[in-house]
């Protein structure tokens, strides 16, 4: 079972980076629809989708419109949407307004995630939620928890947030941790002003929750090259902690592992 990063970058797609798109294949999951979700259809391995939404901001939802030719030609039967049900909303009556996008396929289920505590996604599979405030508009974190033998497994992915302590239990000793880094430490004054995330205040938090190993997403689309957030100050703190490339994978059940 392996954790596809789809797309790795806030905001708007760059030549390294698209927007916001994870995905585990193997059981149809995927976190967030981006304008990387132009390349859900290419890894399809199971004939529904569970996609879960951490919030409506065009970075994290423009994609879902990719999904029509899947959705009509049969390679998908269905996919269901969680959302809460504001976002829902605003995918269905804007995304999906005639003028913007004139199709809304019957086989994508709007499903509200103040409705479900527990989404399950397959056997011995389920993703739970939290609501994430300190983001214009709020939004959500998700965590997959998988069994191996007697131990529980979980990957929490949070996006879309500073981090202010309000969601640390949720996230308590995940094995993975997925974690937006959208500014570097000398642009706290905007991360806080933007509801984002700065590099330090990640680590602190992985070191903090126990986690097992950290991956950054969500970094700032105007930085292109090989370090947007000084990396090497972050693992003062926190040392299991690399940033996310589109179109690479971590295996879930090799966790935890070393990147
Ligand atoms: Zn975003
Ligand atoms: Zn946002």
């Amino acid at each position: 079972m392996k954790l596809h990063f789809l797309g790795t970058g806030g905001y708007h797609p760059n030549e390294r980076r698209h927007t916001a798109c994870l995905m585990v294949p193997e059981v149809g999951l995927v976190f967030d629809a981006g304008t990387a979700a132009f390349r859900i259809p290419g890894l399809l391995q199971t004939d529904e989708l569970t996609i879960c939404l951490s919030h409506a901001h065009l970075d994290h939802i423009c994609g879902l419109t990719y999904l029509l030719v899947p959705l009509l030609d049969g390679r998908l039967k269905q996919a269901r949407l969680f959302a809460r049900q504001a976002v829902l909303d605003a995918v269905r009556n804007h995304l999906f307004a005639e003028p913007v996008f004139p199709l809304l396929p019957e086989n994508l289920l709007f499903l509200p995630l103040e409705e479900t505590t527990q989404i399950d996604v397959g056997p011995d599979l389920s993703v739970t939620h939290h609501p994430l405030v300190s983001h214009p508009g709020g939004s959500n974190a998700f965590r997959l928890e998988w069994h191996r033998g007697s131990k529980t497994l979980s990957l929490a992915y949070v996006t879309d947030t500073t981090v202010d302590g309000s969601y640390d239990d949720f996230i308590q000793g995940a094995q993975l941790l997925v974690h937006e880094c959208y500014f570097s430490d000398e642009q706290i004054e905007l991360a806080q002003r933007t509801g984002h995330s700065c590099v330090s205040m990640v680590t602190q938090l992985a070191q903090r929750v126990g986690a097992g190993q950290l991956v950054l997403v969500h970094m700032d689309p105007t930085r292109t090259d090989n370090n947007p957030v000084n990396i090497t100050q972050a693992r003062k703190h926190f040392r299991n902690v690399c940033l996310a490339e589109d179109q690479t994978h971590i295996d879930l059940k090799s966790l935890p592992t070393v990147c």
